[in-house]
């Protein structure tokens, strides 16, 4: 242990000298060496090979993860999660996907957006470099919703060239169309979120037009990875179901945060139908809690693999311990 944190404290300190900043995002290309935190981890599915990337964090207030409970209630459950009381880091991931002959990106991280303030999120790009994977080589993505955090990287600059022509993006066509006319009356976002997450869903409705591929109720992307609709979160809200050889994960995107398990019923700011989305979040956790099968989320501390237990009346997260 004290060896660990001499040699993080000696890579610190040579990271300093050299760059005058921990943060390497003030460097442009790759991802140093020096980065303290891993940003993606792999592991197996039967058959299909699952890396989970880290895209960054999102520093949000963190009233938006209970804006119908108590404020008492959330300071206290902060407190008890070693959280702080006013701003959190959400974590931002997302997930690669190989199985047969297709590379599947579930999600696409938040891109830039310099009106957001969000300066530690968008890294997929660089992440995904760093772990060997070429854009050319993804051969389909598949988004759970249009929200920016989840659609921002397909929409930075230059990467609809990177991406091959013949690219397929899946979508619940819900989704697609609930952005036409976005109702955010029940959202309780920060200033500013609601126009930019419009705008940006627009945008990519726009330019990734001809490459969309909607559906219904459920899509086999590619062998065992199923797409399905949940709604709540947004009215196209999709989950990933992997399934290969016995073994199963869900990619439960929005579905459930971290409050989630033990709150399932505190409505997060970005819920556009809170009611529902606390629906779709119960009947998960519960199904996941009775098959004992993993799943990962976008915002759950990364990499997020985690089962879910019963706990009373409610949940509990239990992390998955890491794989070597
Ligand atoms: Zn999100």
């Amino acid at each position: 242990m004290s060896a660990q944190s001499s040699s993080a404290t000696r890579r610190s300190t040579t990271a300093a000298e050299t760059n005058n900043s921990l943060d390497n995002s003030s460097r442009p290309g790759r991802p140093g060496p020096d980065e303290l935190v891993p940003s993606r981890y792999a592991l197996r599915v039967g058959e299909i090979d699952v890396l989970v990337v880290s895209d960054g964090v999102l520093s949000l207030p963190t009233r938006m993860l209970a804006y119908n409970a108590d404020p008492a209630c959330l300071a206290g459950w902060l407190k008890d999660m070693f959280l702080p009381p006013e701003m959190l880091d959400w974590p931002l991931n997302a997930v690669v996907v190989r199985s047969g002959a297709q590379t599947v990106l579930i999600d696409a991280g938040l891109g830039v957006d310099p009106d957001l303030d969000l300066p530690r999120a968008g890294r997929l790009a660089l992440r995904l470099e760093a772990a060997g994977i070429d854009f050319a080589s993804v051969t389909d993505v598949v988004l759970t919703h249009l929200h920016m955090d989840h659609v921002g990287g397909l929409l930075a600059d230059g990467m609809r060239d990177r991406l091959r022509p013949d690219l397929r993006v899946h979508l619940a066509a819900a989704e697609a169309e609930f952005w036409a006319s976005a109702d955010f009356s029940r959202t309780s976002m920060p200033p500013g979120f609601p126009d930019a997450l419009w705008q940006a869903a627009k945008r990519f409705l726009n330019e990734y037009h001809s490459q969309l591929r909607p559906f219904e109720a459920e899509y086999e992307v590619a062998p065992g990875v199923i797409a399905c609709r949940t709604g709540g979160h947004t009215p196209g809200h999709s989950v990933v179901r992997l399934a290969s050889g016995g073994d199963r994960l869900t990619f439960v995107g929005d579905a459930v945060f971290q409050v989630g398990f033990e709150q399932p019923e505190w409505h997060n700011g970005f819920e556009h139908d809170p009611e529902e989305a606390a629906r779709v979040r119960v009947r998960l956790l519960r199904e996941l809690a009775a098959t004992g099968e993993p799943l990962v989320a976008t915002h759950l501390s990364f990499p997020s693999v985690c089962h879910v237990a019963v706990a009373g009346d409610v949940f509990r997260w239990v992390p998955a311990v890491w794989k070597y």
